[in-house]
């Protein structure tokens, strides 16, 4: 492995004992100022009768409380605060879905390891500052585009802050500028592959471009190959949330094998969402974050409600960081259909891996337990024979009853006609009358 694939090696390449030395000594260290600082935790740990030098072994964390988005919510807009005011530098806050946002605030510390973990992450693929960066996340009060900004500058490389949308000038961006990495949506990804198609631009012959990094949602192993072919590059899983910094968490390696995660800077456990309980090694579950590093806004044992596992075998690129295996959805994405659990990760995975099929598709959810998959077909995927349709849709209706156990209505529709995200694509619509 070639010495510039390190951002930092030392820290990248720790030993296993002299990581979890750092982890404890940082894990004390936050405890001792959230239980100074956080009236929430200092309520928290009274109500569980633990005291901060209770903490003595990694193992001891369990004693902690864990903290949910309902508590980020119920503290809005400053109470997790465990600095001034005066000494926080940004404010951002988390898309949410319906009510208050969740306020995360960063110190200059903080803004500054947000954008150094970014480094590490687009360093360990290859990114060097001979790179361009066209940033086609959505720059504003998210975390998504701000932070991986100030972590392609920390590396040197040319910052476009595109932001995403208006394809046709991300093209001429990308074109005119030399455009070698992205970072992007997986949804507005297959957007972008659609619109280099019908624009007849081959990316291998008329962009420079060599890598995304795609994330921001949950998407499949199909998906990244769908990307990868249709804009020419290498795709790398990239993994975060704002409440521990944004992206930069959980990135993949050169391998695009798992994603490491910074160990240095968060504690990691995998629970059983519904008792809290750790799963066995390797288990898939809830993924529970501590921050080690985080001034401005510490959080303990935090509740992403992603469900992910933990990769036991080292990895090839010699980093010592644990990786995370591909995000498979929300804790709180699942639906119930005819009382049946499915993710909507499964229907992806079925319609990506179906030639004809576009990269575009909805989930209705309606009437009193009907589900409709609704997908576009590909923009060569018709050959205008009635019958040939018909096939193709009790095909798909098959593939999925397979995967998911029931049998849904499926409806194929011309390229385009269903609506495109910028941001994160909404994928399910539920108007059941239930
Ligand atoms: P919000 O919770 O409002 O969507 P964020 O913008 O912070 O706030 O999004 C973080 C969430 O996005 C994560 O908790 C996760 O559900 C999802 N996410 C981010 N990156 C990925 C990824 N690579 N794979 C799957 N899901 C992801
Ligand atoms: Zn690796």
């Amino acid at each position: 492995m070639p010495l510039n694939m390190f951002w930092d090696q030392k820290i990248e390449t720790l030993d296993r004992a002299a990581l979890e030395r750092l982890q404890l000594q940082r894990l004390q260290d936050t405890v001792q100022r959230v239980a100074a600082r956080v009236p929430f935790y200092q309520q928290k740990f009274a109500e569980l009768g633990v005291k901060p030098d209770d903490i003595r072994s990694l193992a001891n964390l369990r004693r902690l409380p864990f903290t949910t988005s309902a508590d980020l919510r119920a503290n809005y807009p400053a109470g997790m605060l465990a600095v001034s005011l005066d000494d926080t530098l940004r404010l951002h806050t988390s898309s949410g879905t319906t009510g208050k946002p969740k306020a995360l605030f960063f110190s200059r510390q903080d803004v500054d390891n947000a954008a150094e973990l970014c480094a590490r992450s687009f360093v360990m693929t290859g990114v060097t500052k001979k790179d361009v960066f066209q940033n086609m996340m959505t720059y504003g009060m998210f975390t998504g585009a701000l932070v991986t900004h100030y972590g392609a500058e920390k590396v040197g490389c040319l910052v476009i802050p595109a932001g995403p949308g208006n394809s046709e000038r991300q093209v001429m961006l990308m074109q005119d500028f030399r455009t070698t990495f992205i970072h992007l949506t997986p949804s507005y990804g297959l957007y972008l592959a659609t619109f280099l198609e019908k624009h007849g631009v081959e990316p291998r012959r008329d962009l420079a471009l060599r890598k995304a990094f795609v994330g921001a949602e949950a998407y499949t192993e199909e998906t990244r190959r769908k990307i990868e072919e249709g804009l020419g590059v290498d795709v790398y899983n990239s993994y975060g949330l704002s409440e521990m910094n944004g992206p930069g968490i959980a990135f993949e390696c050169e391998q695009k094998h798992g994603m490491h995660i910074w160990e240095d800077h968060f504690l990691i456990e995998i629970i059983d969402p519904q008792t809290g309980d750790p799963v066995a090694d390797g288990q898939p579950g809830e993924l529970v974050m501590t921050s080690l590093c985080r001034e401005a806004m510490p959080l303990l044992r935090y509740r992403t409600r992603d469900i992910t596992s933990i990769m036991l075998e080292p990895c090839a690129c010699d980093r010592t960081h644990r990786r995370l295996n591909r995000i498979t959805g929300r804790s709180d994405d699942m639906l119930i259909v005819r009382g049946v659990n499915i993710y909507p990760q499964q229907i992806e995975r079925v319609l990506m891996a179906q030639s004809g099929v576009g990269r575009n598709y909805l989930i209705a959810l309606e009437g009193l337990d009907e589900m409709t998959v609704k997908v576009e077909l590909a923009e060569a995927g018709f050959d205008g024979q009635v019958e040939h349709l018909m096939k193709l849709q009790s095909h798909l209706a098959e593939k999925l009853r397979a995967e998911i156990l029931i049998k849904p209505q499926v409806e194929l529709l011309p390229p385009g006609s269903l609506p495109v995200s910028e941001g994160k694509a909404k994928r399910v619509v539920d108007n059941r009358k239930m």
